[in-house]
C-alpha cells in the first residue's frame, strides 16, 4: 500500500492544492490531506470550515482521507503508516524552503518526499492571494474548488 501524507494548511483549499492531489493519486495507493494545526498561526478559516472544504471537494474520492495533526509531520506519518510525503512545487522559492524541510525530513527519518511541478496556470495560485482577494470582496472562483464557494 503506497500511502501519502500531503501536508499543509490549507486556508483555503485552491485550485492549485486540487491539482496536486489529484494527480498524486495516480502514483498512491492512498492521500492523507493533513491539515497541521499550529497555535502560533492566524488562520482566516477554523479548522473545522477547512476540514469540511476539503472533505466536500473529495467527497467522492475514496482514496482521499482529511485527518489534522499536531508536531512533527515525520512522526504523523510514522503514525499513519505513511512512507511518502506528497508537496507542490510553484517556483524556485517553493524548491528552496521545500528542499530544506525535505532534508531535514530525511535526516529524521526514511520518508520521502515526492514533489509534483505545479501544473501551467495554476503556478500562481496560493491561499494567501486567495484570503486577500475574500478580503477585500473580491470573486475567487477559478481559484478555489466550489466548496470554498458556498461559504
Ligand atoms: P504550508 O502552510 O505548508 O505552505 P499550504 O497549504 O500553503 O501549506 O500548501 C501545502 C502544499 O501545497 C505545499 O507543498 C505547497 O507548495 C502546495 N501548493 C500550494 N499552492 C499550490 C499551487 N498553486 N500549485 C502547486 N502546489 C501548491
Amino acid at each position: 500500500m503506497r500511502r501519502a501524507v500531503f501536508p499543509g494548511s490549507f486556508d483555503p483549499i485552491t485550485l492549485g492544492h486540487y491539482d496536486i492531489i489529484e494527480r498524486g493519486l495516480t502514483l498512491f495507493d492512498e492521500i492523507i490531506i493533513a491539515i497541521g494545526i499550529n497555535a502560533d498561526k492566524k488562520y482566516m478559516f477554523t479548522l473545522e470550515e477547512r476540514k469540511h472544504f476539503i472533505e466536500e471537494s473529495f467527497k467522492n474520492e475514496p482514496k482521499i482521507k482529511v485527518m489534522t495533526y499536531k508536531g512533527l509531520t515525520v512522526d504523523f506519518c510514522k503514525k499513519q503508516n505513511a512512507s511518502f510525503i506528497l508537496r507542490g512545487l510553484r517556483n524556485p522559492a517553493d524548491f528552496e524552503f521545500e528542499k530544506a524541510i525535505a532534508h531535514t525530513n530525511r535526516k529524521m527519518s526514511e520518508i520521502e518526499t515526492v514533489f509534483l511541478l505545479t501544473s501551467s496556470g495554476k503556478s500562481y495560485i496560493s491561499s494567501s492571494i486567495v484570503r486577500d482577494v475574500i478580503r477585500n470582496g473580491g470573486d475567487v472562483s477559478g481559484l478555489v474548488p466550489e466548496t470554498v464557494l458556498v461559504k
